[in-house]
Formats: structure tokens, sequence, C-alpha cells
């Protein structure tokens, strides 16, 4: 996993953009980089008063939210226990937050039909890219566990989880963006907080307004080409904004990239053409879910899901050609003239 690249991101964004005028007043507080969730976790804090208490806190929601709700690999996790109890008659029975979460998840593989789907997770385990035994496996191995893989075979009723046997969840897809949903909540209880950027790997929230006013200037990776990025994006105010691409954890084999996101459909890594999208929009969870979704839909299919969701999108293709929708087309400034903006 590029690490590094998640703190080029956020030294990118926090010091490319030497702020002109009155140093004191455009300042930040309180930065810090740290790890959790497996991945960078990057923060900038604007505000008075015991600012790395509020820092120390966003870690520990993370850490919690990663412990007690989305790891399949710790035991007593939502999803550990879940997934334990796939084939039961019971089922089991999820918190309120998590229920809310996975209604949400489960509608967008509705309306994405099927592109995103939190329960290939035995296939993304036999795959194990990013993890410590990646390969690529037998066809046989990958048609065999793509029987048992359908969102549309999940069950939930209020808050009660029915997965059918041999099935199990994968919440990988979307868990860094219920991190920034999270630390929504986290910062508007605080009252010293008035403004933050934190990137949980790739997923952003850029939270309220600067003192000085001035918009937020979030770098975008580079799909290709390491220490580099592909663009600006500069927003206003609180917005969520998340990238899935091919770059991030994948291994080389026969010439052949094999990436981590895989196309539930055909049980191999998505190729539709994209290497990489990034999503903005008014909610955490909903861009990275989309922006996982539109990477394994391509282009075309990944336009009707965006308006349904009234999210807009920087799409860069194979040939290095970056498309972006209406919504931020005056936000974007493309700043790498490897690609061609269409
Ligand atoms: P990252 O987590 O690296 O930022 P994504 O948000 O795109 O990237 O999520 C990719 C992860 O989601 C994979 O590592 C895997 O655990 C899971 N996953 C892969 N393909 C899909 C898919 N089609 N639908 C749902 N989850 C997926
Ligand atoms: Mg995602």
């Amino acid at each position: 996993m590029k690490h590094y690249a998640y703190l080029y991101i956020f030294l990118l964004v926090f010091l490319c953009f030497p702020l002109t005028g009155c140093q004191s007043k455009n300042a930040v507080p309180y930065q810090t980089t740290n790890i959790a969730m497996g991945t960078t976790i990057s923060m900038s804090l604007y505000g008075d008063g015991e600012l790395s208490s509020t820092g120390d806190a966003v870690l520990d929601t993370l850490r919690e939210i990663e412990n007690s709700l989305i790891s399949w690999r710790v035991a007593d996790s939502e999803i550990a226990q879940a997934n334990a109890s796939a084939g039961s008659v019971d089922g089991f029975e999820l918190s309120d937050t998590t229920a809310a979460y996975l209604e949400t998840v489960l509608e967008v593989a509705k309306n994405s039909d099927g592109a995103l789907d939190i329960t290939l997770g035995r296939l993304s385990r036999l795959w194990d890219i990013g993890g410590s035994n990646p390969q690529v496996p037998e066809a046989s191995e990958i048609l065999e566990l793509l029987a048992d893989i359908g969102y549309e075979k999940v069950t939930l009723s209020s808050n009660t989880l029915l997965l059918p046997s041999n099935m199990s969840l994968d919440l990988g897809a979307v868990g860094k963006g219920i991190g920034c949903d999270e630390i929504y909540d986290l910062l508007r209880a605080n009252s010293s907080v008035n403004a933050a950027t934190v990137s949980v790997g790739g997923s952003i929230i850029t939270y309220g307004s600067k003192p000085d006013g001035s918009n937020w200037n979030v770098a975008i990776t580079d799909p290709r080409y390491d220490n580099s990025y592909l663009g600006i994006l500069s927003l206003s105010g609180t917005n969520y904004i998340s990238t899935s691409g091919d770059y991030e954890k994948y291994i080389m084999e026969d010439d052949m990239r094999y990436h981590h996101i895989l196309d539930p459909l055909t049980g191999y890594p998505a190729q539709n053409g994209l290497i990489s999208v990034t999503i903005v929009c008014d909610n955490g969870l909903l861009s990275d879910a989309l922006s996982t979704a539109c990477f394994v839909a391509g282009y075309e299919k990944s336009l009707e899901l965006l308006k349904i969701y009234d999210a807009d999108a920087i799409f860069v293709d194979e040939n290095y050609n970056v498309y972006v929708t209406d919504g931020i087309t005056d936000a974007f400034t493309l700043s790498n003239d490897v690609y061609t903006l269409q």
C-alpha cells in the first residue's frame, strides 16, 4: 500500500499552497499524521483550545470503527460476528448505526447493478491483494465462490441481518468513508474545532471554512506516476472526497496488473477502461461506496449512478483521458500534462 502517496497528498494540500497574507491567521494550528484503519491518517485542525485532544479523539474514533464494526479480522467486530452467523436462521442483530450503514451500502449495490457488492468477502480473501498472500487464483476456485456472492441474497429487516451460508461480508470498500462520517459527527460535537481536513487513506473530509475563508485545495493522486499528482480540487465548506484506483494495491503477473477492486460478475479485477475514479459528494460512506462502484461500472454507467446520489466525479481512463462531471468542472484544475482533459 502506498502510505507515502497519501502522505504526499496531505503535504501537497497543506504545503504546496503557501497562503499569502497574514501568516498567523492562516497557520494551521494543529497538524498530525498517524496510522489507523491500516492506512495513513493525516489531519489539520483549525480552532482554539486543546486541539491535540480532538486529534487523539479522531484517531480513537477510527480505531473504534475498525475494531468494533468493520474488521472481519477482529473476532468480536459486528461484521465478524455477522459473518460467523451466516446460514443461521436467527441471523445477527446489528447495532442501529451498523444497520443504517448497511442499508445504504445495499442500496448502492442495487442502484449499481451489483458493481458494488459487499458480499464478496470470500473472493477478496482468496485474491488477498494488499494482504500477506496475494495470488491469482485458479479460475475454478473463482467460479466456485461466485455462486455464493450476491447482495440480493442478504436480508436486512430492521436490525436483523440474515446471511446465507457460505457468504462473508467485506466492508473494505466503504470503511474509510464511514470513518469520515464519524469524524464529522465528532467535529460537530466539538465546539473548539471550526474547520478541519482529515484524510483517511483515499477518503477525505473537508469540514467547515478556514479562518481566512480560502478554499480547501485537495490534490488528486496521479494514478500512474509516484510522487506526482493529477490536479487540484478547490472546494469550500464540508465535502467528502474519495478515490479508488487500480494503483493502490496490486500485483503484477505475466505483465498483467491484478488490483484489489473486483468485478463481482467475473470474479476478476474490474477492467472497464478506468484507472482511477474520484467522487465528491456530501456523505462519506457514499463517496467511498460510489468510488468503488463507479470504478467497477465504468464511465458510461457511472454517470447514471452519480445522478441518483447527486454526486460528482473525476474519471481517469487507461488512455490517460480525464473526464470531470459538470458540478465540479470549475473546481478542478488539471496540472499534469501526461493526462488530457476531455
Ligand atoms: P481502498 O479501500 O483501497 O481505498 P476501495 O474503497 O475502492 O479502495 O475499496 C476496495 C476494497 O473493497 C477491496 O480491498 C476489497 O476489500 C473490497 N472490494 C473490492 N471489490 C469490491 C466490489 N466490487 N464491491 C465491494 N467491495 C469490493
Ligand atoms: Mg471505496
